[in-house]
């Protein structure tokens, strides 16, 4: 077995090193469920108020805590990782919710389409606007696609980083839609 494949009840996970990044220390987690859940998606959106969701594509989508996570039928995959020990909080957690779904199905109303509530304008239109490039990016419109995308977090933003109560919306709205903030 691959050494670094976990298993538990009710699903494995494996961490997969972010090759793109030689320098990066964090994992990717691909988090394989021994039962699928096709049908509970549109459950799960009804708990997930900040994902995407289009029914029919097989996929929700959120950011949750500066994580990239997707959730299909069949698997879930959590991007940036630090280590063993927090993929197998982030998927302790994420299974607990697939079973809470699963034990409160009745009550739920399925939420077959939802779109994210934040774009990468709604980021940009709140930064300095300076394009100082201390977040080692040349403008900050590139600066707010790349934590749109979650490749970089507000905090590399020095003014942000500095003076948080500056920008007390920005995090606001981010914080709304799980993204990590300083
Ligand atoms: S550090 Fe902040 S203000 Fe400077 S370029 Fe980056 S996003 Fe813009």
């Amino acid at each position: 077995m691959d050494p670094l494949t976990f298993e538990k009840p009710g699903y494995s996970f494996s961490l997969v090193n972010i090759d793109c990044l030689p320098h990066s220390t964090h994992f990717n987690v691909l988090m394989a469920l021994d039962a699928p859940i096709e049908s509970l998606l549109p459950y799960l959106v009804a708990c997930l108020p900040a994902c995407t969701y289009v029914h029919g594509s097989g996929v929700v989508q959120l950011m949750d805590r500066g994580h990239i996570v997707a959730i299909y039928p069949d698997r879930l995959t959590i991007t940036d990782v630090p280590d063993t020990t927090g993929a197998e909080a982030l998927c302790a957690e994420y299974f607990a919710l697939i079973e809470r779904v699963q034990r409160e199905l009745p009550r739920l109303t399925p939420v077959l389409r939802r779109q994210r509530s934040i774009s990468v304008l709604d980021i940009y239109r709140r930064l300095p606007q300076t394009n100082c490039g201390l977040c080692l990016l040349p403008t900050c419109f590139a600066f707010a696609a790349a934590v749109f995308r979650g490749e970089s977090v507000i905090g590399a933003c020095k003014p942000v980083e500095s003076t948080p109560s500056d920008f007390g919306e920005l995090i606001e709205i981010l914080q709304a839609n799980g993204y990590q903030t300083p």
